[in-house]
């Protein structure tokens, strides 16, 4: 497949998934079931970018290699989760195509990474065949919020060539907090409707200056590479295109599960 010579016939919207744990790849739960439902009417992608919150380097970085591994970057987990496989191919060509569209980075083209849970977990529910070809990119974690919106405008030309952009993370992440209840603590309850407001209201600039945002923020976001993702998509969004949420839930005590489908 050559992606350089595609036809631009629809602009692909893009989606920001809250993943959560890994174990929502083999369990039938809200959430899995929500990914299957996306996946059937979504339009079918020629091919897919992922940024997982799980893929942090210092400088940019694009997977580039014809058959990325599937890597189980997490411990503690029942056998059936690291015998998950992922075999959708990958694709030098929208590597090159990202290395072409990002001017702000001089992004490295990969051999080493593949494909991390924070892809993986959500497309075998999306696309159970995993025959579309899927590509990371890295997030450069010497980099402060503001690069990371500015790098995902860069994207936008991709989304007339059929690529289907996806961030992958969670608005509130704060595993140290966890509890093991289905539900939220008010302060993450709170900030994930706090980012949800300030989606709604286009205000992009607060979401990237999110240490502003109050107490709520820091607990919310401890560390940046769970929430770094949203602000790729979100700089994505065209002035006339509306946010669709699901799976808009806060659950664990600390883990948002919030998701966006923009276009
Ligand atoms: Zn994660």
């Amino acid at each position: 497949m050559n992606i350089s010579h595609m036809s631009s016939e629809e602009k692909m919207p893009v989606l920001f998934v809250g993943h959560g744990s890994p174990m929502n790849a083999i369990e039938n739960n809200e959430f899995s079931r929500a990914w299957i439902e996306t996946g059937k009417i979504l339009p079918r992608p020629k091919a897919i970018l992922s940024i997982s919150a799980h893929w942090e380097t210092n400088g940019t970085g694009v997977t580039a290699m014809d058959a990325p591994k599937t890597i189980h970057d997490f411990g503690g987990f029942p056998p059936a989760l690291y015998e998950m496989q992922y075999p959708a191919p990958g694709s030098l060509d929208l590597a090159d195509m990202i290395r072409e569209v990002i001017i702000s980075a001089d992004v490295r083209l990969d051999q080493k990474w593949g494909l991390d849970h924070g892809t993986w977990s959500i497309l075998c529910k999306m696309f159970p065949k995993a025959d579309i070809p899927v590509v990371q990119l890295s997030l450069d974690q010497s980099k402060e919020a503001s690069f990371h919106y500015l790098l995902g405008k860069e994207l936008k030309p991709l989304r007339n060539q059929g690529v289907l952009i996806i961030g992958s993370g969670n608005i509130v992440h704060n595993l140290p907090m966890m509890s093991w209840k289905d539900e939220g603590y008010d302060w993450a309850i709170e900030f994930d409707e706090t980012i949800k407001r300030l989606i709604l209201a286009g205000d992009h600039e607060a979401i990237i200056n999110y240490e502003n945002l109050g107490e709520t923020s820091l607990l919310s976001i401890p560390t940046n590479e769970h929430y770094l993702p949203l602000l790729y998509i979100l700089a994505l969004q065209d002035r006339h295109e509306q946010v669709r949420f699901f799976t808009d839930k806060v659950t664990l005590g600390s883990i948002s599960m919030r998701s966006l489908w923009v276009e």
